[in-house]
């Protein structure tokens, strides 16, 4: 299967392995549980400002079908290939099937810099990815979503391209959307809120309050700043935040609000403060409660993992631990680690409320989103560890363990086709 190649995928392959073997998946189930039912790849054309022509490469990864449709986000990075989004696509498998969502993961994305764009050639690169995956996705097909790079306002572009398309408004093709056009109340927010839900739920087991404790964020952009704006409401002190422009330090407390309104009018940290700039190598290495990653994989290896001085390890980012981290994490109990699958679940949960509101027209309240969100946190969060405890294994095999279980007893029932 060489297309699936690259160091994520190798992490997300090493990963499986040691789940299948804690799982005793015989030899001959793995490669049909691990590789992905169907990946696109598509050129996208479009006409640059300037007058020339530009193409990059789209990309759609469906993991599995024996749930439900797939669903997953859609990246917009420089760099990005098959193997990364395939990564990303098997992981929202086993994080939807912990957290009970009736669908199989996907990812998909563009290899393109927003940031080195502008904003009429960003909706034409959105647009045509959109334009080309239409024969590949459905609202019961596969669902996209925000992820590195993308947001509410590219979500509204692919689902305008794709209603277009059909002759009519079709909101359940995408979520994330803006509220204006078929979003839910509480979508942009989710993700963060539900690292930051977790943590506290990993903090009071270790007997710390969130009231005073300090952290710091990996990653400003929607995940990292909505989890600082609920960790500074929770009365806990934000001490590190970085994006990939600048780092910024201050052990008595940064002030978030300010970031946050900063952010909001730059769009990135740069140029924020002079006196608080630090060592962006060194931020994750901070002393203090919780540790959140939110930007990228692999930011945690296993140097980064002994040098660690937190009390919590709050994965907002995907994939963010290496498997050579994960042993050196399982040697170090002062840290309570919440797992990607687990920790940004927020994001997808609230995702699938979205898509059940467009399905129905019929529209929930703030409230209604945030106290169902809580409730599947909550049992999720206790599943895991009642499975960590039961069989003594760490939080990242008990999430993925339960998760891939779910997908495999499906398909055992289902047989060989989804
Ligand atoms: P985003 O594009 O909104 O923000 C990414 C942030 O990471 C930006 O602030 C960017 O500057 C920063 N960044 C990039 N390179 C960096 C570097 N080298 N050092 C420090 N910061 C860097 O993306 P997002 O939606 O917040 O996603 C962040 C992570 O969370 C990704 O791993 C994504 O897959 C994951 N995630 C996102 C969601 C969601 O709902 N958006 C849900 C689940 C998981």
């Amino acid at each position: 299967m060489s297309i699936f190649t690259g160091p994520v995928f190798d992490m997300a392959a090493q990963q499986f392995d040691r789940i299948a073997d804690h799982l005793e998946v015989p030899a001959d189930e793995r490669a049909r549980l691990l590789y992905p039912k169907r990946a696109i790849a598509v050129s996208c054309p479009i006409h640059r400002d300037d007058g020339t022509t530009a193409v990059y490469m789209g990309y759609r990864v469906q993991h599995h079908l024996t749930l439900g449709p797939t669903k997953g986000g859609t990246r917009f990075t420089p760099n990005l290939d098959m193997g990364e989004v395939a990564a990303l696509a098997i992981w929202m498998s086993w994080k939807c099937a912990l957290v009970g969502l009736p669908y199989g993961g996907a990812k998909g994305g563009v290899a393109v810099d927003p940031h080195a764009i502008s904003h009429v050639e960003l909706e034409a690169v959105s647009r045509r990815y959109m334009q080309e995956m239409i024969p590949f996705v459905g609202p019961h097909v596969d669902v996209m979503a925000p992820d590195m790079g993308t947001n509410e306002q590219v979500m509204a572009w692919f689902m305008d391209t794709y209603s277009m398309y059909q002759g009519r408004t079709v909101t359940e093709i995408v979520t994330g959307k803006p509220v204006a056009s078929g979003g839910t109340e509480g979508r942009r927010e989710a993700t963060g809120r539900g690292v930051v839900f977790l943590a506290e739920r990993a903090l009071e087991s270790r007997q710390i309050a969130m009231n005073g404790a300090t952290a710091v964020i990996q990653g400003f952009g929607n995940v990292g700043s909505y989890a600082a704006a609920t960790l500074a409401e929770r009365g806990a002190r934000v001490i590190g935040v970085s994006d990939h422009t600048a780092c910024y330090v201050d052990r008595r407390g940064l002030d978030v609000p300010a970031l946050l309104a900063y952010v909001a009018r730059t769009g990135v940290l740069a140029g924020f403060s002079t006196e608080l700039l630090a060592d962006p190598d060194d931020l994750l290495a901070t002393e203090c409660d919780i540790v959140i990653p939110a930007a990228m994989e692999r930011v945690i290896d296993a140097a980064m993992a002994a040098r660690l001085r937190c009390r919590v390890l709050a994965e907002g980012a995907n994939g963010p631990t290496t498997p050579d981290a994960d042993t050196v994490l399982a040697q170090r109990p002062d840290i309570f680690v919440v797992p990607d699958i687990l920790c940004n679940a927020g994001g997808v949960i609230v995702s699938y409320f979205e898509w059940v509101q467009d399905l129905q027209q019929f529209f929930w309240t703030a409230s209604e989103v945030r106290d169902r969100l809580n409730q599947v946190l909550e049992r999720s969060f206790h599943a895991v560890m009642e499975r960590a405890t039961r069989d003594g294994i760490s939080t990242r095999t008990a999430a993925m363990a339960i998760g891939v279980q779910k997908v495999r007893d499906a398909k055992k029932v289902r047989g060989l086709f989804p």
